[in-house]
Order: structure tokens, then sequence, then C-alpha cells
């Protein structure tokens, strides 16, 4: 039986952003965000837009194999498919593509977006309510010498932003990395707040204690991912060893992963990203989880256009557990497929009550920075 929310056509184009300046963390420096966006079209006549930015580091998902797996199993297994089944839908695409998150990601954020535009409901509606009041992000300093990145945290605090957070990991020098710490520390005074991600760059629990240790008078909110994200239990050392607070990042991908974080006491906080759990469907899962546990949430990105960044401010908007917010990406790019700059102002974001994720996407702008287009019908 068709009904008119049923989905008749996929159309995926990769698209390249441009990012204003380079941005560096341990394994990597980006030009570019290299994205694959995705638009639903309902047999009513709606469209869903839904985004993948695959990392390989943390999903081993490039752009070429999510290009591949959407248009080869994924976009094919959506079509016909009632787009407010939404939980079958997710189930069917996580079975068929099991360790490819990011591609499912922008089919679960293109069912939402296209049921939230059908029904007259923002995103935030669909999943569960929305708190009052604006949400607040903080800004990225990529590596570099300590010097340069006070520098940077002060422009940042000049442009209205009250909490930095800082990309560190050398593992043959952790208490290089402490300094670059505690030099932002010293710049910023303590008004300001502190995170600090290190991408895994620390590597084993005896070199990330080394560096927590050296850097404990900045009092900084967190340590993101010190260690290899393949050691959950070398994660709970270091948290034990050091009491400093501990977010897992790439270690914490899928409910599952957040269910061994809380057996195994490795965390005080998880990062939740669109891209790793597979979209908003499986986020809640694994934010459900981590409330259970006592574990707070972070909703992060992988440096996403408009339309990702949306879906991940939604879903912090709808729960309450969500402590920590980095939506970042549209303030990176030098160019974007949507307008969710306007939602920005300084740290504060604040959502429309628009249906959907509601954006609007400009097809000019999607025409020019596509690489490449394909449809599944
Ligand atoms: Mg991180």
């Amino acid at each position: 039986m068709t009904t008119p929310f049923d989905v008749i056509s996929v159309e995926i184009i990769p698209v390249r952003l441009p990012l204003i300046e380079p941005f560096v963390i341990a394994y990597a420096t980006y030009t570019h965000t290299e994205s694959i966006l995705v638009r639903l079209t309902l047999r009513n006549g709606v469209t869903g837009w839904g985004e993948s930015t695959p990392d390989e580091a943390v999903t081993g998902e490039t752009p070429e194999r999510v290009l591949a797996d959407l248009c080869d199993a994924l976009a094919p297994a959506v079509i016909g498919v009632d787009a407010r089944r939404i939980d079958a839908a997710i189930n069917q695409l996580t079975t068929l593509r099991r360790s490819s998150p990011t591609a499912v990601a922008s089919l679960d954020i293109a069912l939402h977006d296209a049921v939230g535009r059908s029904c007259g409901l923002p995103v935030w509606a669909l999943l569960g309510g929305r708190s009052p009041g604006s949400l607040t992000i903080s800004r990225v300093v990529s590596i570099a010498a300590p010097g340069a990145m006070a520098e940077a945290a002060l422009r940042h605090v000049a442009a209205g932003f009250r909490t930095i957070k800082l990309k560190v990991g050398d593992a043959a020098d952790p208490e290089l990395d402490a300094s670059r710490i505690l030099a932002v520390r010293e710049a910023v005074g303590n008004n300001i707040g502190l995170k600090v991600d290190v991408n895994q760059g620390w590597r084993t629990p005896a070199i990330a204690i080394r560096g927590i240790t050296a850097s404990r008078d900045a009092r900084v909110d967190y340590y993101e991912q010190p260690i290899d994200r393949r050691d959950l239990d070398g994660l709970a050392k270091v948290r034990q060893a050091t009491g400093a607070p501990i977010m897992a990042d790439e270690a914490c991908q899928s409910p599952a992963d957040a269910l061994r974080a809380a057996q195994l006491g490795a965390a005080d906080f998880i990062n939740i990203k669109l891209m790793k759990s597979g979209g908003l469907h499986n986020a809640i899962a694994i934010d459900a989880i981590a409330h259970t546990a006592g574990i707070g949430t972070q909703v992060g990105t992988m440096v996403e256009s408009s339309i990702a960044s949306a879906a991940g401010l939604h879903l912090a908007s709808a729960r309450s557990n969500v402590r920590f917010l980095e939506m970042g990406g549209p303030l990176m790019h030098a160019d974007d497929v949507g307008d969710i700059r306007s939602w920005y102002h300084h740290d504060q974001i604040t959502l429309p009550d628009a249906p959907g994720l509601g954006i609007t996407v400009d097809d000019q702008q999607v025409d020019r920075l596509a690489v490449d287009r394909k449809v599944v019908a």
C-alpha cells in the first residue's frame, strides 16, 4: 500500500566546501570538507536534505566509500519506504551497512527533515521537545606553537566566545602539549572555559597521564579522547589515575560502545556525532544510555555544512543530558549550501520554529559546490 510519505527518489550529491583557514588536529590537516549530500523526495512532493561528512580516521569511511554505499545499497533500500517509520528504516540500513555509520547518517537526517516538513514540525519536536533559550558553542583552536594558540584563543574570546577548545596530541612530547594548554589559560584568564581534545594523540595511558598531570593547573572542562580509541580499558585507567574529567569521542561511536564505556567507568562525558552514530535515531539511544549511567554528552561535529550542523543542533536542543555543544562547521566554511549562519550570534545559537531542519538549502550553491550527482529512483 502506498502512502504520501513514501520515498520516491534520492539524489546523491558529493560537494567540496572550502574552509576559511586550514584546520589542524593530531592526525590530519584539512583545507576542505568533503561531504555527500542527499535529497529525498516523498510522494507528497516534500523533500528532505541529509549530509554525510566522512572522517576515515574515525569510522574508516572515505568519501568514495560513502558515495558507493549510498548509490549501491542504502539509497535503493529507502525507495518505497514510508519516511515516518524511521526506526524500521534505520535498523534496515544499519543491517545493510553495519560499518558505514556516516553513509547511513545522511539518510537518517533526510528522513527526519522530510517527515518534519511534511507534518509542519521542527526536527527537535520529533526528537522529544526543546528546552527554552539558546544554545552555546565553543570555538576550536588548531595545534600550533603555544604562543600562536594563545593568540588564536584570544581572537575567539574577543569575538564573543566564552569557551575555547584546544587541539593537542603529541605523543613524543606531552609536556609541550601541556605548555600549549597552560599558555592559553594564562592568556584568556580563569573566566573562559577550556576544553582539550587530544584526538588519540597521546596513544597510551602512561603518556596521557603525563600530559594531564603537567597541565593540571589549567583546570580544563575535560580531556577528550587522550588515547587510542581501541583502548577503553586504558581510558578508564587514565580517568582513575588522574581524577581528571575524561570525554570519549573516537572510542564511542555506537550505542553498544556507549554501554561498554559506561560499564567500564571509562568516561565522564561522551561526544556524540551523527557521523559516528549513523544519525539522529541512534544518537538518541547513545544519549539515553549515557543519561542513565550518569554520563553527560556533547553533540560534536565533523565540521559539517548547514545540513548536518542543523541536525546536531536539533538533537542538542531536544535532550537535557547534552552538556556541551560544538557545531562550529558553519563558522569555519568559506562557502555553505544553506543559511544556518543566521542562527549564530557570537557563541549563541537560536533555532527557528520552522518545520524539518529549519534551514533553506540554496540549489545554486549546491550546483556550484557539487563535484558529481547521482539519482536513485
Ligand atoms: Mg574529538
